[in-house]
């Protein structure tokens, strides 16, 4: 009996090692691993030598088509083809009132999802949704019940700006997430201190892009993370810590992990890529909270991702234009940086090549943990009986990364002039290629919104 695909002769990474073998693949799903002579004869052959053939890359932290990015579905998951990102996990918002709120009156976070999946028709590769908690009420705790079976199986919830949460709300939100199972995912900076520090720099006539970190310090970013994930432990809850920036939230968060099992961290490309000097260098555009920070953050990054801390490398994947990032007062203009593009080279480039880092660390943290986190189970892993949701990737292979190449709606890059060795070349969802030699090759369409499970952190 024949299988529809075999992507023969290249290097087979998983999370635990690499090896030279064949993977079969049949109706959407991985049907064998192994010598290709002892897998099913394939009515096609793709030709994977002298390449990597890694599963997908799952990027947990995306945001798409809202008040936060201008990415539309059919963008974004093209740049997440062409950059060997197969899955992602954007945002499903519950509408609250405020003078910098998108929308005229509250609304159930119910209808967040069901506005997102309603605009994501377009997409080439598959998705999830966080709910995004961001205001208090005692109606969302009658909904969470129904969104968990509804596939959002993890919460935001920030501690800063106009939506930010009081602590003891995010208590009380804990509770009912330990009820589910679900995972609560925080960003954490202490509120007050931001906004004292911010006040106190522009009174002061700070309106340079070098002075914002100054605005949102490390410290605050910790002091937050540290209350969080002690309401998280005080419910019994699942505590994400996302986009974790600077060695003094790492070492808040690496205090509460105990055993580990209930406390994960993620930091983004740019904080292991990127320092405070591209705040001055490029302006407004690396503008993201919390911002860039020292050398040694981008150190502690590491450090805490080999002593599994942080277990997860995302994006955080924002679209803006260049020009309404500046077209008012710096200190007002939107934070967000994209990324998801190239996040996969940028982050090899840095981690492997540079830092010795091993293949299968790269699947562990931007394919394996992020599903296993989030409860993909059928992703980021190249298991027989899952999602063929594969990549190939050329690790010789020597680019400049440049905006003109943005498939994204955004118009630059904060990686910009940057080269780096190590590329996409295919990328394969549920068996079929979308992207190749980085061309969207894909139909819009193909990608499915993906109902989480509740996921099991305890393995
Ligand atoms: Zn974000």
């Amino acid at each position: 009996m024949g299988v529809d695909t075999v992507v023969a002769g290249g290097t087979v990474v998983t999370d635990t090692s690499t090896l030279e073998a064949a993977v079969a693949i049949d109706d959407g799903r991985i049907v064998g691993v192994g010598d290709e002579d002892a897998l099913p004869a394939a009515e096609e052959r793709i030709d994977a030598s002298g390449q990597l053939v890694m599963p997908g890359v799952v990027d947990p932290h995306v945001h798409v088509d809202d008040h936060v990015s201008i990415d539309s579905y059919e963008t974004a998951t093209a740049a997440a083809a062409l950059g060997g990102v197969t899955t992602f996990i954007d945002f499903a918002w519950q509408a609250y009132v405020g003078a910098e709120s998108p929308w005229d009156a509250e609304a159930p976070l119910r209808d967040g999802l069901e506005r997102k999946r309603a605009n994501a028709d377009e997409a080439l590769v598959d998705f999830g949704l966080h709910g995004g908690i961001l205001r208090e009420g005692e109606a969302l705790f009658d909904e969470l019940p129904d969104l968990v079976d509804a596939g959002l199986t993890s919460f935001k919830m920030y501690t800063a700006y106009e939506f930010g949460l009081s602590t003891g709300y995010m208590g009380r939100v804990f509770d009912h997430l330990a009820e589910l199972g679900a995972v609560g995912v925080c960003h954490t900076e202490d509120d007050s201190v931001c906004r004292a520090l911010t006040d106190e720099l522009r009174a002061g006539g700070a309106d340079d892009p070098e002075d914002y970190p100054r605005s949102r310090p490390d410290y605050a970013e910790a002091m937050a993370a540290d209350d969080a994930v002690r309401l998280a432990q005080a419910a019994g809850a699942k505590y994400y810590g996302i986009h974790t920036s600077c060695r003094a939230s790492a070492e808040a968060i690496e205090t509460h992990r105990e055993d580990g099992s209930q406390v994960r961290a993620e930091t983004c490309t740019h904080y292991t890529t990127l320092t405070e000097a591209a705040h001055k260098a490029q302006g407004n555009r690396p503008k993201i909270a919390p911002p860039l920070r020292t050398e040694d953050d981008r150190e502690a990054m590491f450090d805490h991702l080999r002593r599994g801390t942080i277990s997860v490398v995302s994006t955080d994947h924002v679209a803006q234009l260049a020009a309404s990032k500046a077209d008012r007062p710096w200190w007002e203009g939107p934070f967000g940086a994209n990324g998801l593009q190239v996040s996969l080279s940028v982050f090899h480039d840095e981690a492997v090549n540079r830092r010795g880092f091993s293949y299968p660390f790269l699947v562990r943290t931007m394919c394996a943990n992020p599903a296993r986190t989030f409860g993909l189970a059928t992703k980021g892993t190249l298991d027989p009986g899952t999602d063929a949701d594969l990549i190939l990737f050329d690790p010789s292979a020597t680019y400049t990364i440049t905006a003109a190449d943005n498939a994204s709606q955004a118009d630059y890059s904060i990686y910009e002039g940057r080269e780096v060795t190590g590329r996409p070349t295919m990328t394969l969802v549920r068996g079929e290629v979308v992207a190749e030699d980085g061309e969207v090759v894909g139909e819009p369409g193909h990608g499915e919104y993906v109902a989480r499970e509740v996921p099991d952190w305890r393995g």
